[in-house]
């Protein structure tokens, strides 16, 4: 029954059994522990991993894809084909991204939980409550965002346009170390805020298989922006990164693409922010007085456009948002300063001594 085959791109899967057509992706990869490959069309992160795990009394489905038909549709299909019964099935976001939580009301049984971590479900709620979203505005017009940009990126972005209705499930909050019990394994809840304030890993310590979310993706770099209520983003992840480095992981399980060795892509990720932090830093003490829109225009960015300019106005808005947590990493340690110009827009200059 059980085919240990190697999973093609990776080193330490054990993979049970792969199933493969054109409407679903599903692969066994422990006991009772499946993954669900949900396209995300037209996105850079091309896929969602979905896992699922298959209980006695109850299920649990771990993240669910954009709430957008195409996702709905593999989602339903790999559900199906799994066997999973719709009535007993749990959800367990690792965090509030809409590429993650979509779909989390449509597919939760209608007496089941949605479990997600008390910081991210207060801004999921924070989120919909405002209309006009001028408390995540506010930031970027003050760093050199224009309004009409920022308009038409909340008209655009399937983070805003395709989120899941929280008014319409019953939530569980989560908090650092809450133990979920599913399909005979624990999992232990590992909050690690930096990707969202709320960001959690999910941790089976018997079998040393992590759940990852994105706070470890392998061969993409988890985006770090700034958060409303966050001062220090890309801090708060290295320390979350730096406290889990030891954890021992046989299995890696991420939200996105594919899996890796954890130890050495933890220590990767250290090191890249380490030099996207003096990249930042250079920029400033190059030009003094830029503000933020310009300093990510100067950075290095790995995506197809011709220019600053022509970047489509949603990576802008990530660029943008990542550059400031970079900023905001040297404003709390005294390495940067920014003074509001005349113009309302904050202009960062090297904090001498
Ligand atoms: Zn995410």
């Amino acid at each position: 029954m059980q085919i240990k085959t190697k999973h093609p791109s990776d080193h330490n899967y054990l993979l049970l059994k792969r199933r493969e057509n054109t409407e679903t992706m599903i692969e066994e990869l422990y006991t009772n522990i499946y993954r669900i490959g949900v396209p995300l069309p037209g996105n850079p992160l091309k896929e969602l991993n979905s896992y699922f795990i298959k209980g006695k009394e109850s299920d649990l489905l771990i993240d669910t894809g954009f709430r957008r038909e195409p996702c709905l549709k593999a989602l339903q299909a790999g559900l199906e084909e799994i066997g999973s019964d719709p009535a007993r099935r749990d959800v367990l976001l690792t965090h509030l991204h809409s590429d993650h939580s979509g779909l989390a009301d449509l597919v939760v049984g209608r007496e089941r939980k949605v479990f997600i971590h008390e910081t991210d479900l207060a801004l999921l709620h924070r989120f919909r409550e405002t209309t006009l979203p001028e408390f995540r505005y506010q930031r970027f017009i003050s760093e050199g965002f224009s309004r009409e940009l920022l308009e038409e990126m909340y008209r655009t972005n399937p983070a805003m346009t395709e989120a899941m209705d929280s008014t319409a499930c019953t939530f569980v909050p989560l908090r650092d170390g809450d133990r979920i019990p599913a399909g005979g394994y624990m999992l232990e809840t590992l909050c690690v805020p930096g990707h969202t304030p709320g960001n959690c890993m999910f941790y089976l310590r018997n079998e040393q298989i992590l759940f990852s979310g994105d706070h470890v993706l392998f061969d993409i770099t988890p985006n770090i922006t700034y958060w409303p209520g966050a001062a220090d983003s890309l801090g708060d992840y290295i320390n979350s990164l730096k406290r889990y480095l030891d954890l021992p992981v046989h299995m890696t399980l991420p939200g996105h693409r594919q899996t890796g060795i954890y130890k050495e892509r933890v220590e990767e990720l250290l090191v890249h922010h380490v030099r996207r932090l003096s990249e930042a830093y250079a920029i400033v003490q190059k030009h003094p007085g830029l503000n933020a829109c310009e300093i990510a225009g100067l950075m290095k960015w790995k995506i197809r456009a011709a220019s600053w300019e022509t970047f489509p106005v949603v990576q802008k808005w990530f660029a943008v948002g990542e550059c400031l947590a970079h900023l905001d990493y040297h404003m709390q340690r005294g390495r940067l300063r920014a003074e509001t110009g005349s113009d309302g827009i904050r202009h960062y200059y090297e904090n001498p001594g």
